[in-house]
C-alpha cells in the first residue's frame, strides 16, 4: 500500500523547506508518490513562484524581453539548487521556457512551469522518479478535466515506478496545450493520483496543523478539528473556511480515501483526518466547526393563500432558471417564502425582483441586504437534543437579532441569517457556547 503526499508552496518555498519535506518522506516508507506545489512564500510579503510566471508572461505579452523578466523566477529555482548541493541544471528548461513565453504558449502553460521545475527538483533531491503531469493528466478539448483518461493513465504509468514525483496543478489537453486547475489546484490533483493509484492515505502537506474549528480572525487561538467527515467539510468550505481546494475531496471521495491535512513545520502534529464517517466518539463535541460568509440579501415575498398555490415555488423558481440566478436558501412560511441570494446576483441581475413580482403577483415583496449567514455544522447534532437552543440563546444573549433560520433535514448543520455588522461576534458566541462550556 502506498500514501499519496501533497506538498504546499509554503512547504516547498525554500531549500530548509525541501529538507524537512525529504525528511517527512523518508520517515515512512509508504510515502511514494508525491506531488508538490510551486514554491510559495518564504515571508509575508514574498511572492509566490505562481504569481511571479504569470506577471513574467504578461510583461512579455507587452514587449518586455523574456530572458530578464525570467531571471528572477531562476534565481528562485537556482537557489534552492544551489542550497541542497544538487548538481542538476535547469537552464535548457528556462530557455525553452522563454521561448515558448514568446510564442505565447499560454498563461496557463505559464503558471504551470512553477509545479513542473519544482518537481524536477524535488525527484532528483528525493531519488524518486520524475512524471510530467502533461503526460498523465488529462482536459478534454473543451478544457474540462477528464476523469477516466487520467485516472487510467496515472495509474498505468505510476504502476511502473515505486516512488515517483508528479506535479500538481495542470495537465494537457488532446492537443498537448497545457491547462491549470484553479488556483490552488494542487490539492486537487494530489486527490486524483490518490485515487488513480488506490492509496490508503491521501497526506496534504501544509503550514497549520489542521482544520480549524473557526476562523482564526475572529476567534482567538481556535481548535483544531480532529476528525471531519467529507459532508460536513463541504459544508464548512463551502461557507469560507479553507484550507483545503473545495474540488479536492471528490476523487478521493468515491473511493473512500481519507485525507489527512498536515503540518510540514509541525510534523509530529497528527493534524485533520477527513473522512467518509468519523469514528462513534471525538472528542464529544456537538459541533464540528463554525463557518459563515458576508454579502447576501433576501428577497421576501409575501402572498396571501401562497400555501395553496400550486406550482407558486416552479413560477419563482422559472424566473431564476431564466435569469441565471443561483440561490443559497429558501425558507418558507405559510403565505411568505424568502429567497436568499448572494448580493450580486441583484446587481448583475437589476430587473429580478421586477420579474418575480411579474410572475408570482405577490401582495408583497421587498429585498433586505446585508445579511450574514452563519453555518454550524456538527455530526452529532442528529443525537444530542437542544443544539438549536443552544445557538439562539448565545445569540439572543449577544443581543444578535435572527433574520433567517435553516436546518436540513440531515441534520448536519443549522444556518443562520444575521445582519452583517453582528457576524464576528455570533461566530465569537456560539464558538464559546459549544467549544469552551463542554
Ligand atoms: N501554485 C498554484 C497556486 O499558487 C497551485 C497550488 O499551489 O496548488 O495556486
Amino acid at each position: 500500500m502506498a500514501k499519496v503526499v501533497k506538498f504546499g508552496g509554503s512547504s516547498l518555498a525554500d531549500a530548509n523547506q525541501f529538507r524537512k519535506v525529504a525528511q517527512i518522506i523518508r520517515s515512512d516508507s509508504k510515502r511514494r508518490y508525491v506531488v508538490p506545489s510551486a514554491p510559495g512564500k518564504r515571508f509575508a510579503d514574498d511572492t509566490k513562484v505562481t504569481d511571479m510566471l504569470y506577471n513574467c508572461y504578461d510583461a512579455v505579452g507587452k514587449g518586455k524581453n523574456a530572458t530578464v523578466e525570467f531571471l528572477p523566477i531562476a534565481e528562485r529555482f537556482n537557489g534552492i539548487i544551489g542550497d541542497l548541493g544538487l548538481t542538476i541544471s535547469l537552464d535548457d528548461e528556462f530557455e525553452i521556457i522563454t521561448e515558448n513565453f514568446k510564442k505565447r504558449a499560454g498563461r496557463d502553460y505559464a503558471a504551470s512551469r512553477g509545479e513542473y521545475l519544482n518537481g524536477i527538483i524535488l525527484a532528483n533531491f528525493l531519488g524518486f522518479e520524475f512524471v510530467d503531469a502533461a503526460k498523465c493528466v488529462f482536459f478534454t478539448a473543451g478544457g474540462e478535466f477528464d476523469v477516466d483518461l487520467t485516472d487510467a493513465c496515472l495509474a498505468s504509468v505510476l504502476e511502473g515506478y515505486s516512488e515517483a514525483v508528479i506535479p500538481g496543478f495542470y495537465g494537457a489537453k488532446p492537443d498537448g496545450t497545457i491547462k491549470t486547475f484553479t488556483r490552488g489546484g494542487s490539492d486537487f490533483t494530489g486527490s486524483v493520483v490518490a485515487k488513480a493509484i488506490g492509496a490508503e492515505l491521501y497526506e496534504n502537506w501544509t503550514d497549520v496543523s489542521g482544520f480549524l474549528a473557526a476562523d482564526p480572525r475572529i476567534v482567538e487561538d481556535p481548535e483544531i478539528i480532529d476528525y471531519i467527515t467529507y459532508k460536513e467539510l463541504r459544508e464548512l468550505s463551502y461557507m469560507g473556511a479553507s484550507v483545503l481546494h473545495q474540488d479536492a475531496i471528490f476523487p478521493v471521495r468515491t473511493a473512500k480515501i481519507p485525507i489527512n491535512i498536515r503540518n510540514t513545520n509541525l510534523p509530529d502534529d497528527p493534524g485533520t483526518m477527513i473522512v467518509p464517517e468519523a469514528p462513534e466518539k471525538t472528542g464529544g463535541r456537538v459541533i464540528t466547526g463554525i463557518a459563515g460568509k458576508k454579502h447576501f440579501s433576501v428577497i421576501s415575498i409575501e402572498k396571501d393563500e401562497m400555501n395553496s398555490e400550486v406550482g407558486f415555488l416552479r413560477r419563482l423558481l422559472t424566473v431564476l432558471d431564466h435569469e441565471g440566478v443561483g440561490f443559497e436558501h429558501i425558507p418558507t412560511g405559510i403565505d411568505t417564502m424568502s429567497l436568499v441570494v448572494n448580493s450580486d446576483e441583484l446587481s448583475d441581475h437589476p430587473n429580478l425582483v421586477k420579474y418575480i413580482t411579474d410572475i408570482t403577483h405577490p401582495n408583497h415583496i421587498e429585498v433586505i441586504n446585508n445579511l450574514a449567514l452563519v453555518a454550524v455544522v456538527g455530526r452529532s447534532m442528529k443525537e444530542k437534543r437542544g443544539t438549536a437552543t443552544r445557538i439562539f440563546a448565545a445569540l439572543s444573549h449577544a443581543d444578535i437579532n435572527i433574520k433567517m433560520i435553516d436546518q436540513g433535514s440531515s441534520e448536519l448543520n443549522i444556518i443562520v441569517g444575521i445582519d452583517e455588522k453582528d457576524f464576528e461576534k455570533a461566530i465569537r458566541v456560539i464558538y464559546d457556547m459549544f467549544m469552551l462550556s463542554e
